[in-house]
C-alpha cells in the first residue's frame, strides 16, 4: 500500500515541495491523521462497487482511503493551485477524477449521471470547508440526487444543529430540513489537533442517510420550509408573532393564521422549538390554502 498523504510529515513535506500556502477564505483546513480518515471512511460503508463524491480533496488525505475502499471517486476541488498537486500525489490510482469545480456552481446530476453508470450507490464523503458546509450540504439534498448518503466532517456547533431534537436549544429550521430529507447523527466529535491549519472550532462528523421518503406529507415542500424558517425567525417569540411578522402579507392575515393554527392543533402561544415535525406538516398544510 503506498504511503499515507495524511501524516504531518508527508503534508509537509507537499505543501513545501510546491511552496502551497493554505487559503482561510477557502476553508483550507488539512487532515493529518489517517485514524480519523480510516474511520470516517468506515462510517461510509464503501464497496468496491460503491461510488464516491467527495467535496474539496486538498491535498488527496481523504480521497485516497476513498479510491482504495471504492470503484470509483470523484472529487470536486474549487482551488486551481491544488490540481498539480493532486496530480502528483495521487498518481498511484486509477479511479478518481477530479474536477476543478465549485460544487456549489456544478451540476452534481450531469457528472453522477456520466461517471457513475456502472456503481451500485454513491455516498458523498468529505471534510467540507467551514464557510459554505451548509449550502453545500442544502444543494446537494434539495437537488433530489441520485445518493446514498453523507458522512461529513464540519463544526460540531453545525452538527449539533443538523441532529438537533424537538425542544432543545439547537433545534431549528436547519435540523427540519435536513432531517426531512435524511435521518441524522453525528458519528464521531474531532479534535482540533488533527488538522493543519487548526480550525479554532471543534468539529464533528455526521451520518445523513437519505431516506425513501419524507417522514411527513406536505403539500407544498417549498412552503413547508418557508413556514418553518419563519417560525424560528425570533427563536423568543410565539408562533403566531413570528408568522404573522414572517409570511407574505402575514399581518392583514392574521385571522387566517390563528384558524390554521387552530385546524392543526398548536396553540397559538407555543414557540417554534417546541414543534415536532409533523406539527410543522400539519401547520404549514393548514396555512397552504390561505397563502397560495
Ligand atoms: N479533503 C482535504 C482534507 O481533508 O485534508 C481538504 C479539506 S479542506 C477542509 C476543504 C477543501 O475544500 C479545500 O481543499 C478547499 O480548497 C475546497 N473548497 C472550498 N470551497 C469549495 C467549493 N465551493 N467547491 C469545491 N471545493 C471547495
Amino acid at each position: 500500500m503506498n504511503k499515507d498523504i495524511a501524516t504531518p510529515v508527508r503534508t509537509k513535506e507537499i505543501m513545501q515541495k510546491y511552496g502551497f500556502s493554505f487559503k482561510k477564505s477557502l476553508g483550507q483546513n488539512f487532515l493529518i491523521d489517517p485514524n480519523i480518515l480510516q474511520n470516517i471512511v468506515g462510517h461510509a460503508g464503501l464497496t468496491k462497487e460503491h461510488g464516491a463524491i467527495e467535496i474539496g480533496p486538498g491535498i488527496g488525505a481523504l480521497t485516497e482511503h476513498l479510491a482504495r475502499a471504492s470503484k470509483k471517486v470523484v472529487a470536486f476541488e474549487i482551488d486551481q493551485r491544488l490540481l498539480p498537486i493532486l496530480d502528483d500525489t495521487l498518481s498511484p490510482y486509477d479511479n478518481i477524477k477530479i474536477l476543478h469545480q465549485d460544487v456549489l456552481k456544478a451540476d452534481v446530476q450531469q457528472v453522477m449521471t456520466e461517471e457513475f453508470a456502472d456503481v451500485e450507490d454513491v455516498m458523498v464523503v468529505a471534510n467540507l470547508p467551514y464557510y459554505v458546509t451548509t449550502p453545500i450540504i442544502l444543494k446537494l439534498l434539495m437537488e433530489g440526487l441520485p445518493i446514498k448518503g453523507l458522512v461529513v466532517m464540519l463544526q460540531k456547533e453545525v452538527a449539533d444543529r443538523i441532529a438537533a431534537k424537538p425542544g432543545t436549544k439547537n433545534y431549528g429550521s436547519l435540523s427540519i430540513a435536513i432531517q426531512y430529507y435524511t435521518e441524522a447523527s453525528t458519528v464521531m466529535i474531532v479534535p482540533k489537533t488533527v488538522f493543519i491549519p487548526q480550525p479554532n472550532v471543534d468539529s464533528a462528523v455526521i451520518k445523513l442517510v437519505k431516506r425513501d421518503k419524507p417522514p411527513v406529507e406536505v403539500t407544498n415542500e417549498d412552503f413547508f420550509f418557508t413556514v418553518t424558517r419563519s417560525s424560528f425567525a425570533q427563536r423568543r417569540k410565539t408562533i403566531l408573532n413570528n408568522l404573522t411578522s414572517q409570511l407574505p402579507n402575514g399581518k392583514e392575515k392574521k385571522e387566517d393564521i390563528l384558524k390554521a393554527l387552530e385546524q392543526a392543533g398548536i396553540e397559538p402561544s407555543r414557540r417554534g422549538e417546541s414543534l415536532s415535525i409533523p406539527e410543522f406538516a400539519d401547520l404549514a398544510n393548514a396555512l397552504y390554502p390561505y397563502f397560495s
